[in-house]
């Protein structure tokens, strides 16, 4: 089921107007679903819907939880529409007393469809979406299935902001749980996971537990960064907020691939410059929105970057922006869009609510690095992108991470960017081709890896990759604490791992 607007193909200058991740994650998830039937089970306590397989319209909510059209062939026994913390709690007791294990659901955004298992009970939060905002503490207390979107509106209208997803529909439940790189990522602290304050959260004997730095610091450690193989139901989550910047800018520059070499050479050299420090930098390799699909690599094939400064005037967003305008990516690209002004609040409206090359809903599949050799990885990789199997496929480089491995969060690494192949495609004849082509990148990628990104990883190519998310004694603390909370394996593990 797709409820998405027909697909409309943009023009480059449309797209310099946009931006990279912009014209990478331009989506919208089918939030609206059909078929609304009446459920024929109840569970005792669960005012939501639930929905068994033996029920007619059990198919459409199934496809529904995963918001791309790469629907796992994975089906869940029973789904729970929770509506509140008491529904959360009923269901957890319902699946542990009935040996139902468990997988959570928030925006359904997961490339890999984790929410989706084989039998067992599936919860869906999505319906749980109330927002409280203290401004005087600059905290936001989100239930789960609160969607970028909302949460970026909320914030903004009392003068706040949080690094939130570069796409309106993802939900914050799996985004921040798993990492998180969030809109001005570099002064927002970095991933959003960091900025995971408090949470409550649903255990396996049915508790709901409050989390915080003192109050089950242990779970507070899982929370932030375990992502898809969270051993818990979190019902919600307590966000750092931050002032919202007053002026935000961004410059784009545009060239052939084949000056990748002078591009990241480029990039690395404004990077000395600490003032770019503060600056959310992103480099996509991606098709010439106007040639044709079957052009040669070398008609179409660009390097698309784009830097944003989130900044309190106009006067030191263009300074930060300075830089750029001075160097050999403003001397020698194609195209360039400089010191574009963008309203906060207006984000998402300008780049987000349009479908693009890039990012619009289809079949999906990525994978990735952490890095602190990003020009060296991104020429190791450029003769393999140029193979892409569709159009739509990509490469995107976000720089300026700061990541950080803090004793208070699993979130393992240290690494300064992120390189990610996407594979975006249409038909499922082309599943092998387009999984291949992803594929092909890890052992050309791994080499200058520090670690992966356990929300963007390819789970189900290879379950082994989310091992690989984590440090040795992040990984290790992560099982014996899952043993400890959840003793009777209740909760699914990582795909692949339960
Ligand atoms: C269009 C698009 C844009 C994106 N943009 C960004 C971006 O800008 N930056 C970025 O870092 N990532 C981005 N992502 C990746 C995103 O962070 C992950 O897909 C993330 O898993 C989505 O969270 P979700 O809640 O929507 O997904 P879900 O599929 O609902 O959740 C993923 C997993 O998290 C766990 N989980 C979710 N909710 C709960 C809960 N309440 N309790 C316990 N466990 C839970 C479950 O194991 C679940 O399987 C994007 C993805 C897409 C598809």
């Amino acid at each position: 089921m797709n409820t998405h607007q027909p697909f409309r193909r943009r023009t480059l200058k449309q797209l310099a107007g946009m931006t990279a991740l912009g014209a990478v994650n331009a989506l919208r998830a089918p939030r609206v679903l059909a078929a609304d039937k009446p459920a024929r089970l109840s569970i005792p306590g669960v005012a939501g819907k639930v929905i068994q397989r033996k029920d007619a319209d059990y198919e459409i909510w199934r496809q529904a939880m995963v918001w791309h059209m790469s629907k796992p062939k994975r089906y869940p026994d029973l789904i729970v529409q929770a509506k509140s913390d008491q529904d959360v709690i009923a269901a957890v007791n319902h699946a542990a007393r009935n040996g139902l294990k468990i997988a959570m659901r928030s925006g359904g955004h997961n490339s890999n469809g984790s929410c989706l298992r084989d039998g067992g009970m599936a919860i869906d939060v999505s319906a749980m979406e109330q927002i409280r905002i203290d401004e005087s503490k600059r905290i936001a207390s989100i239930q789960p299935g609160v969607r970028s979107l909302e949460l970026i509106q909320a914030a903004y209208a009392k003068g706040l902001a949080f690094p939130v997803p570069h796409c309106p529909s993802v939900g914050l439940g799996g985004f921040t749980m798993g990492g998180g790189m969030g809109w001005n990522w570099p002064q927002f602290g970095g991933m959003a996971t960091h900025s995971i304050v408090g949470a409550e959260v649903v255990t396996a004997d049915g508790r709901l537990r409050r989390v915080t730095a003192t109050e089950n610091p242990d779970l507070y450690w899982a929370i932030r960064g375990s992502g898809p193989g969270f051993f818990g139901a979190v019902t919600r989550l307590e966000l750092q907020l931050y002032p919202a910047p007053k002026s935000i800018m961004a410059s784009s520059y545009i060239f052939p691939l084949a000056a990748l070499e002078t591009v990241t050479a480029a990039i690395e050299a404004v990077r000395k410059n600490s003032q770019v420090a503060r600056v959310e930098p992103i480099l996509v390799l991606m098709h010439h929105p106007e040639v044709p699909a079957d052009a040669p690599p070398e008609k179409s094939k660009i390097c698309f970057f784009t830097a944003f400064a989130f900044e309190d005037s106009e006067q030191t967003a263009r300074a930060a922006l300075l830089p750029f305008a001075q160097s050999e990516l403003a001397s020698k690209c194609l195209v360039k869009m400089e010191y574009q002004p963008f309203a906060y609040e207006g984000l998402y409206d300008r780049y987000f609510s349009l479908n693009d090359p890039a990012g619009r809903c289809a079949r999906y599949a990525v994978d990735n690095i952490f890095t602190n050799e990003p020009g060296k990885a991104l020429q190791a990789i450029a003769r393999h992108f140029c193979d892409a199997p569709s159009r739509d496929c990509h490469v995107l480089a976000a720089h300026n991470l700061r990541l950080q491995d803090r004793a208070d969060a699993c979130f393992s690494w240290t690494a300064d960017t992120f390189i990610g192949p996407y594979a975006i495609w249409d038909d499922e004849k082309d599943d092998a081709r387009n999984l291949a082509w992803l594929r092909a990148f890890l052992p050309m990628l791994d080499r200058f890896g520090k670690g992966h990104y356990v929300n963007e990883i390819d789970g189900q190519g290879n379950p082994d990759r989310y091992r690989q998310c984590f440090t040795d004694a992040n990984w290790q603390r992560l099982q014996v604490l899952r043993r400890q909370y959840d003793p009777n394996g209740v909760f699914h593990g990582y795909l692949g791992h339960s």
